[in-house]
């Protein structure tokens, strides 16, 4: 347990540790900080003027952790200022489009399912998943009249399939807790005094601060407002940066003829990426051709894990297995069945009884058999490689789409730098961090989001309970 200092110089047992899923002082469900508890204790940090708390970012990870700060204040009985900056005319544009705009906001699976599908860093989110996890954040926007429903793979979206309606919860509860939201301004710089955060400066003004927290997010679609601003304001300060690279991303293949198939979707499919012989990953599911290579959910988890190598230049090879629920023997047995049925019917026609039409074409010539040829002359090495072909097609991956497509970014704040019992900065006292911008990423399913509710929430109870 760690000590928390308070202005008057005295400490207390951490006070930033939510208990779940009550109502707090302010009536509002779930956010709830021990602090309650010790209110007297508290009181004595109201001897000094009010405190001001800036949120430098208005994604989820921001807006959690202004929403958090202020329940942690509320509940101690203090007042503090908090303001939310965003350079964006409006809150939560990377929010919006998630989930195709349906927004896969978390993943009701269980603890051991969120820390397996966390591909970085998972023990750093020890504590911040433990004081928000999942069912925390599900009753939090259902407190707040916002139903949910949760679909195949545990993927948690509100029951309207909008996005917006997880957005316009999250400004409803930043207004009821009077958080100063400022729109369409860019924090340019914070300024620092003896290693304690002193101010924030914008592209229009300066405020002074007590606590900040960076929740800036990554640099994939920096058309939400990912810039990498965060990653700047951070390294000017000392802080480090692991070299942002871009995961969940498309794959492009050498392939060309991809772009004849592309919008064509393939179910149940296996797909594995190979480093030389070597299994780098393998996940049954469903992929998409793309104009410059495939993407879907597959093979954006195989992006994410082969993402940094793939910057290194390391070379992958992908193989699609498009029979998954046949073995080899099973597979063939029914290619022979097939050709004894129809023995004068062209391979094309066996072909089309097996995969999408426009596939058929470029998985023969794979296997390098003509797709004229009647069956009744098709050899057995050509069945043979008719089989291989079907069960292990196969692309060379050339690289990543980039950041441009790529659903979050890998990299950025070393956590080794940071706190992860409260996301203070072990480099500046009062600077604290949430949310994308830390080097901890996620497979898809809701997992990326409950990483910026979990650190939202905990860097905004600490900020809170470190200042007052
Ligand atoms: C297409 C797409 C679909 C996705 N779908 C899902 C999904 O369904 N489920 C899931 O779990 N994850 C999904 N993600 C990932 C998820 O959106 C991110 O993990 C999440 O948004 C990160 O939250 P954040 O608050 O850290 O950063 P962001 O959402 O990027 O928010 C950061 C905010 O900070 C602002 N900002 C940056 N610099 C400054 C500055 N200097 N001054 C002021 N403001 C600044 C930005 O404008 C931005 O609004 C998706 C991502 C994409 C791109």
């Amino acid at each position: 347990m760690q000590n928390i200092w308070l202005r008057d110089g005295l400490t207390s047992r951490s006070f930033f540790f939510r208990t779940p899923l009550r109502k707090n002082n302010a009536g509002h469900r779930g956010l709830v900080t021990n602090a309650q508890l010790l209110p007297k204790l508290h009181n004595l940090s109201m001897i000094d003027g009010m405190k001001e708390i800036v949120v430098v970012g208005g994604g989820p990870a921001g807006c959690m952790a202004a929403i958090a700060a202020a329940d942690a204040a509320k509940d101690a009985c203090m007042k503090v200022n908090i303001t939310l900056l965003e350079q964006n005319e409006k809150l939560g544009k990377k929010l919006y489009i998630t989930g195709k705009g349906r927004c896969n906001l978390t993943n009701a699976g269980d603890r051991d399912d969120f820390f397996a599908k966390v591909n970085r860093n998972p023990k750093f989110l020890y504590s911040a998943y433990s004081g928000c996890p999942e069912e925390e954040v599900m009753q939090f926007f259902e407190g707040e009249n916002v139903p949910l429903k949760t679909e195949r793979g545990n993927r948690v979206f509100p029951e309207s399939d909008k996005s917006s309606d997880i957005i316009r919860c999250l400004e409803k509860a930043l207004w009821e807790r009077k958080v100063d939201v400022r729109l369409h301004e860019k924090v340019r710089e914070l300024r620092t005094f003896d290693g304690r955060v002193r101010s924030v400066k914008t592209d229009k003004r300066k405020i002074e601060a007590d606590a900040v927290i960076l929740a800036t997010g990554g640099v994939s679609y920096a058309t939400t407002g990912a810039d990498g601003s965060g990653f700047t304001i951070a390294r000017t300060l000392g802080h480090g940066l692991i070299t942002p690279v871009p995961a969940l991303a498309p794959l492009i293949t050498e392939e060309s003829f991809v772009k004849e198939l592309a919008g064509l979707t393939l179910k149940n499919i296996t797909a594995t990426l190979l480093e030389g012989e070597r299994i780098r990953f393998s996940e049954f599911g469903e992929l998409l051709f793309t104009h410059t290579g495939v993407s879907g959910p597959v093979i954006l988890s195989g992006e994410s894990v082969i993402a940094r190598d793939l910057q290194e230049g390391k070379k992958f090879t992908l193989k699609i297995d498009l029979k998954s629920a046949l073995d080899e023997k099973t597979l063939d047995e029914r290619l022979l069945r097939e050709i004894g049925e129809t023995p004068n019917q062209a391979v094309k026609s066996l072909m089309q009884r097996l995969l999408p039409k426009s596939l058929c074409p470029f998985v023969a010539a794979q296997a390098k058999v003509s797709e004229q040829k009647p069956l009744h002359d098709l050899t057995k090495e050509e069945r043979q490689a008719l089989i291989r072909a079907l069960k292990g097609f196969t692309l060379t991956v050339m690289g990543s789409a980039g950041f441009s497509e790529a659903i979050i970014t890998c990299g950025g704040i070393p956590v080794k730098e940071v706190n992860p019992k409260t996301m203070e900065s072990k480099k500046v006292e009062g600077l604290y961090f949430a949310g994308e911008l830390l080097d901890c990423d996620a497979m898809t399913g809701g997992y990326n989001l409950q990483i910026a509710w979990s650190t939202g929430a905990l860097a905004g109870s600490s900020a809170a309970l470190k200042i007052i």
